[in-house]
């Protein structure tokens, strides 16, 4: 049905950020990403035919292949949100230290960290992926920012949200009231309000989980994955359905709209590594979305969003969903401290001792 009814991101954000303390220039720095969203829109829905798949056969600073669109991705958000006036400095997964304001744009009072495409190693099978980001507010008032400036915990974020590149592309985001889902119209090239005030049911009957490391897992995870599978015969009382995308974005959307919890715990595969997921753009913009929608945010041990980061690329495990799941596998930590992360042969009470 046509309707005249409808709320731009523009008007959204005019209504929301009117009143809220010190965000004078969030709209328009939002907007700003939400058009460097509609730019890899674009570029991932060309696929092959735009050139834009594949490997750039480089390595990023956390070790990994950047794909051509990873490469593509972070350029645009630079050069969307990098003139306006309102970043002290950007930081993104794809860029070692944060990126200055050049000189000759106005440095502003915020900063934008963001992981410009998320799942791309999904975006060669043409499955889902997504950009993440998150806004701080700079320590100086326009100055330039250094490294120093972003290791804030996520209980400062002023926004934070993410771009889902679906079947349809959609902007989901948060300045801290209530976490609201846009769907672009394609033809206007405006994101419209579809999903005003998504939350996140308390109890869930569906989990995700890359069950492929469960043997590195710590040993609370392994119980509440167990009860889990046992179902309906099991302490649970209940059949648990097991999603997993292997892309955030979309494991965190499909959360949104119906619920579920969603685990990358702390695990003892590589002990550099103490969780998968980098804490201040892919964790605190999540879990701050997770709080606003009514649901919890865990690294297992302690709320996510009150975690200091120490590094930019800091990684840092996260269990978020269904408030009364997290709470339980928190509870499960709180029962078995020793245990959390047993291995037969390296734990506190075995023949090797670990160096703490
Ligand atoms: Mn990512
Ligand atoms: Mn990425």
């Amino acid at each position: 049905m046509f309707t005249t009814e409808r709320t731009t991101l523009a008007q959204h954000l005019a209504a929301q950020c009117r009143d809220l303390p010190d965000a004078a220039d969030l709209p328009a720095l939002l907007l700003d990403v939400a058009l460097a969203c509609k730019y890899v829109a674009k570029a991932v829905a060309t696929g092959s035919l735009g050139g834009v798949l594949g490997s750039a056969d480089t390595i990023n600073v956390q070790g990994e292949t950047q794909k051509t669109l990873d490469v593509l991705s972070n350029d645009l958000f630079l050069r969307q949100a990098e003139w306006g006036g309102h970043l002290a400095a950007l930081a993104s997964e794809e860029m070692e230290d944060p990126h200055p304001i050049p000189a000759h744009y106005p440095c502003g009072r915020y900063l934008l960290v963001y992981d410009p495409l998320d799942g791309s190693s999904n975006i060669d099978v043409n499955v889902a992926v997504g950009s993440i980001f998150s806004v701080l507010r700079a320590p100086g008032d326009g100055t330039p920012a250094d490294e120093a400036a972003f290791l804030q915990p996520g209980t400062a974020q002023m926004a934070a949200g993410y771009a889902l590149y679906g079947p349809s592309t959609m902007l989901v985001l948060t300045v801290g009231r209530g976490v609201h889902g846009f769907t672009l119209d394609p033809l206007v090239g405006e994101f419209i309000l579809t999903h005003p005030a998504m939350t996140i049911p308390a109890d869930t009957c569906e989990f995700a989980i890359n069950a492929s490391n469960s043997r590195f897992w710590e040993a609370p995870v392994k119980r509440y994955v167990e009860e889990c599978l046992a179902g309906r015969s099991g302490p649970r009382a209940k059949d648990f359905n097991m999603r997993w995308i292997a892309s955030l974005v979309a494991d965190v959307h499909r959360i949104l709209v119906r619920g579920g919890i969603y685990l990358y715990p702390r695990d003892n595969k590589d002990p550099d590594k103490p969780g998968r997921l980098r804490q201040l753009y892919e964790a605190n913009p999540v879990a701050f979305l997770v709080e606003q929608a009514g649901g919890r945010a865990s690294t297992g041990t302690a709320r996510l969003l009150d975690v200091v980061p120490t590094t930019l690329h800091q990684r840092i495990p996260l269990i978020f969903g269904a408030r009364h799941e997290v709470e339980r596998i928190d509870g499960y930590h709180a029962a078995q401290p020793e245990a959390a992360l047993d291995t037969p042969l390296f734990n506190t009470r075995s023949l090797f001792r670990v160096a703490t």
